[in-house]
């Protein structure tokens, strides 16, 4: 069985070249990155010796694109009910998908997007397949992965149901998975505190979306309570649900192979989580040496 690649949400700052760099430095064998300033809408094009410079140093580290996950900037809404906004962020969208191919990357993480209120949910979601589906169109090679959502302010992909459902109108099923985060899943009221409640809440997953479906996961505890549906990210084992919950990450068979990223409130953290993870996935694969170790 191949083993779990892990890291973290790391700054792009002065450049995507430093990406790969920054997450070498915390000891991780993934990333996260936004592609482009994820507070504003338009960016001026990409420097093609910068993304030569990416690949290089993505080279250099280890990181093949398989360990790589971008991710969308926060304005986008791929279903959003306001006709502006829904073409602007269509647009936006298309061209992070064009960044990801130019910088040699095989995945966009993306938010699926929120009905403010304004449209039903099936609606909402319609929306965003088209807009998907319009991006997948005008590029190629780049896998559209969803992130499930805590659903808080409206925003759809809460429920596997949703995000099923979604999937199912992607034209192109080969360019498309799911991203689950752990602190997303919780607080929208899927639980994972103890091995029975992760397996129950994944063999919900394989049922509904399907197994094959997910591409990475991202790793974070939870500031909000259990079901409350608000999205509060917190450092690992100091929220409200707990070390078991990647325990059981580590060990899952599903997990093996993907891009595990930490967006974990502490960067300053990320080198200790990342080994704590390590040390999770080791004493999973050989029970007896872990339980020989905790007895000394
Ligand atoms: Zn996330
Ligand atoms: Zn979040």
């Amino acid at each position: 069985m191949s083993g779990r690649f892990v890291g973290a949400h790391v700054s792009a700052a002065g450049g995507v070249r430093n990406a790969p760099r920054n997450a070498a430095a915390l000891g991780a064998t993934a990333f996260a990155l936004f592609v482009k300033n994820q507070r504003q809408w338009s960016a001026p094009p990409l420097d093609p010796a910068e993304a030569e410079a990416f690949q290089a140093a993505c080279n250099e580290l280890g990181f093949s694109p398989d360990r790589i996950l971008p991710h969308d900037t926060y304005l986008i809404n791929l279903g959003a009910p306001n006709a502006e906004n829904l073409k602007k962020s269509r647009a936006a969208f298309l061209d992070e998908m064009r960044r990801c191919r130019s910088l040699g990357l095989s995945m966009l993480n993306f938010h699926p997007g929120s009905h403010l209120g304004l449209l039903s949910p099936e609606a909402c979601l319609d929306r965003v397949a088209e807009s998907v589906n319009r991006a997948l169109e005008k590029t190629e090679g780049v896998c559209a992965v969803v992130e499930n959502t805590a659903g808080q302010g409206g925003a759809v992909g809460r429920t596997f149901e949703e995000l099923a459902y979604l999937l199912d109108r992607i034209e192109d099923p080969s360019r498309a998975g799911v991203c689950l985060d752990t602190c997303h899943l919780f607080a929208a009221g899927h639980d994972l505190r103890t091995p029975e409640a992760y397996a129950a809440t994944m063999a919900d997953f394989d049922r509904i979306v399907g197994r094959g479906r997910l591409k990475a996961m991202h790793l974070n505890d939870c500031k909000s309570a259990f079901g409350s549906r608000v999205d509060r990210h917190q450092s690992l084992g100091e929220g409200t649900l707990g070390l078991g919950a990647f325990r059981s990450v580590m060990t899952d068979p599903r997990t093996a192979g993907l891009p595990l990223i930490l967006e974990t409130t502490d960067p300053g953290r990320w080198p200790e989580e990342i080994e704590l993870l390590r040390g999770f996935e080791a004493a999973g694969a050989d029970p007896g040496g872990s339980r020989a170790r905790a007895k000394k």
